[in-house]
């Protein structure tokens, strides 16, 4: 099996469990700042980082591979919403970038699976970007009238 098709699932591996982390530290900060509304949403979306982490990682052993436990990068703490939620954006357009190439690598390297797997990820971090766009649209238009909207 290719190596190219491992190196590239690793990579994606390392970025999710940086996305785990990130949100992670989100969710609880939101959380003791009494944004539970938001809070939530983190913490669904950190979910849906594991299953992706961990997807990657069955695909990885199947090719005899051993799945990275490191993450790329470590977690931002203690931002601002706005800062908070632009970091989320960068975070989701580069893996929406790096998976598109990913597919294609896998594609060139004839491992269908794998490619299919990319494409699988791609839909639902397009999926978080639009999300985390749609709230920093948002708290740019409406300010602090629609940020008391995501307490709770
Ligand atoms: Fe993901
Ligand atoms: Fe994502």
């Amino acid at each position: 099996m290719s190596k190219k098709v491992i190196d590239v699932l690793n990579a994606a591996r390392g970025r999710e469990l940086l996305a785990i982390s990130q949100y992670m530290v989100q969710h609880y900060e939101l959380e003791d700042a009494d944004f539970g509304k938001l809070a939530g949403t983190m913490k669904q979306i950190a979910i849906d980082e594991m299953k992706h982490a961990e997807s990657l990682a069955e695909r990885i052993l199947f090719l005899n591979g051993t799945p990275t436990t490191k993450a790329a990068g470590e977690a931002k703490k203690g931002l601002k919403f706005e800062e908070m939620l632009k970091a989320d954006i960068k975070l989701e357009e580069d893996a929406v970038k790096e998976y598109n190439m990913s597919a294609k690598i896998c594609a060139e390297e004839s491992d269908n699976i794998s490619k299919d797997l990319f494409e699988s990820l791609l839909g639902v971090e397009e999926g978080h970007l639009d999300e985390f766009q749609n709230i920093l649209d948002h708290i740019e238009k409406l300010g602090p009238a629609y940020i008391a909207t995501l307490t709770g």
